[in-house]
């Protein structure tokens, strides 16, 4: 179904976001027939471009980044068509009148969205810009990219900035994670069938893991990384985001402020993490001749640097639901393997039939974001063979690539479902304000506490599963990181 006629302006749009993801989204959505005719997309940054110029680096970004849907030279000429591009200052005047003047005489409840693609401490100045500008109207929608502040405080300082000129139902604070397919289908599992929610607790599941490992550095960021490490980048968003979905109660419906509100609580329910239930780490340089780099703090240009490009750590949610169940999150950078994984395990079977000598396994519903993104339920079943009842584990395996078949197996990206869902008023998975406020009320403490502390991060191996410690506070436990290990 299209969406209906809409303007969006990139403020940012000659951005890496915006040509690695953003504009290969739009065209993405356009090739599936779902941007109407009317739609414009204005991209909106500092550089000084003339709009045939703006077009060409479209039409690179979206070769090289589209994707295998593939379109006709034809299509990619027609979505061209519809962009403009104005040099604007988000600081200054530049720019603005000429934007407020392409969006004039547009018809009165027809859908403005600004998707603020820009460096954070430009979040304030443009909303209060677009309000001077007159472009605050109640049809506007802003996107606002990540880091959604630093800390509580500036959280705070930003969420009262925009407030200020949009309501909170305009305002719509992306965590791409949440646009992923598999994510929205860990909330489909367990909330469209009946086999899994009455095990969902603390009863049957002996702990959850959840894992984001990433094989890159922090090329092209490293400014921003050595200010936010990985406690920052990763955990009080993306992470905390998907504990929330698996942690959750289930919402009356699937509506934004049902499902925001129960994600709240889990957030309110977190334990604080206690020093020796955390693992930093830092990665150390790769001297492989064919794939060499340099470490984190040579990588950052800081030799002493101590921010994290690793974190594991083990933390409890104080609720009647998940009492005494621990969730364990790891987080790295320069990993041996790109994956990102839900793993529930469930406890073993209380007794044994079998006898001993048969084995024992539990059971585990690994839920992969990427690569591969898919559903895995282990089940246990006899080895067959006469050879008597011995268990082995076998996998009931939904890759959807292949459960969707020939059409379904390039599911959309991230940014494709979630531009779409701001044009279509849908704040389901976009963060509210007091969501990301309590995200860093709970990260805060932790920051706090080992700058307080003085603690350095652990040096790991460049291509390795992260710090031996993040191992070990797995066996402390009696258990073990499932994945990449
Ligand atoms: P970038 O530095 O590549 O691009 C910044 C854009 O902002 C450019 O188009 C530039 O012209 C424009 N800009 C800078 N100053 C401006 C000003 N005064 N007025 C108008 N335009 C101005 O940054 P990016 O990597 O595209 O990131 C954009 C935002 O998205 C940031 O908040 C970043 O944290 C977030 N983000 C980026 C990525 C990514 O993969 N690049 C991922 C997640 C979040």
């Amino acid at each position: 179904i299209p969406v209906d006629p809409f303007d969006l302006v990139v403020f940012g749009g000659t951005g890496d976001l915006a040509q690695r993801k953003i504009l290969p989204a739009l065209f993405r959505r356009f090739c599936t027939g779902h941007i109407p005719d009317s739609a414009r997309i204005i991209g909106a940054a500092r550089s000084d471009m003339t709009l045939d110029a703006y077009r060409a680096f479209c039409a690179k970004a979206i070769k090289t980044y589209g994707g295998t849907r593939s379109c006709e030279d034809g299509t990619v000429q027609e979505f061209l068509s519809r962009l403009d591009y104005v040099p604007l200052d988000a600081m200054g005047e530049t720019g603005w009148p000429e934007l407020v003047h392409k969006l004039e005489g547009c018809a009165a409840g027809r859908v403005t969205v600004f998707y603020f693609s820009v460096g954070p401490r430009l979040f304030g100045p443009l909303a209060e810009r677009l309000r001077h500008h007159g472009m605050a109207g109640p049809d506007t929608r802003i996107v606002v990219e990540k880091p959604f502040g630093h800390d509580l405080e500036s959280a705070q300082a930003l969420n009262a900035t925009l407030a200020r000129h949009f309501a909170e139902g305009q305002i719509y604070r992306i965590d791409h994670y949440l646009g992923k397919e598999t994510v929205q289908n860990l909330m489909a599992v367990r909330f469209g069938n009946m086999l899994f929610e009455p095990l969902w607790n603390s009863q049957y599941v002996d702990h959850i893991q959840i894992t984001v490992a990433e094989t890159v550095g922090v090329d092209g960021r490293e400014e921003y990384y050595d200010r936010a490490g990985a406690m920052r980048d990763m955990i009080q968003n993306h992470l905390m985001q998907l504990l929330c979905l698996i942690a959750m109660e289930p919402p009356a419906k699937f509506d934004p402020d049902a499902v925001r509100d129960e994600k709240l609580k889990v957030i309110r329910a977190l334990d604080a993490v206690l020093p020796h239930h955390i693992v930093r780490g830092q990665f150390e340089a790769c001297l492989d001749p064919d794939h060499p780099h340099p470490s984190y703090r040579g990588s950052v240009g800081e030799p002493r640097s101590t921010t994290e490009s690793y974190i594991a750590l083990r933390t409890h949610l104080s609720n009647w639901r998940w009492a005494g169940t621990p969730f364990y999150l790891r987080t790295g950078k320069r990993l041996k393997a790109r994956s990102s994984v839900i793993n529930v395990m469930f406890k073993d079977a209380p007794h044994s039939i079998f006898g001993e000598e048969a084995g024992r396994h539990a059971n585990l519903l690994s839920i992969r974001l990427q690569p591969n993104e898919g559903i895995t339920l282990k089940v246990t079943i006899k080895e067959p063979g006469p050879g008597g009842m011995r268990l082995v584990d076998v996998p009931l395996d939904m890759t959807f690539a292949e459960a969707l078949g020939p059409d379904g197996g390039d599911p959309p990206d991230a940014y494709e479902r979630l531009i779409t869902d701001v044009i279509r008023g849908n704040q389901t998975l976009f963060m509210r304000g007091d969501e990301v406020e309590a995200a860093w009320a709970w990260t805060d403490p932790i920051i706090a506490g080992w700058e307080a502390r003085g603690d350095a991060p652990k040096p790991y191996p460049s291509g390795s599963a992260g710090p031996t410690d993040a191992d070990l506070l797995m066996r402390r436990d009696g258990r073990e990181w499932r994945g990449i290990n």
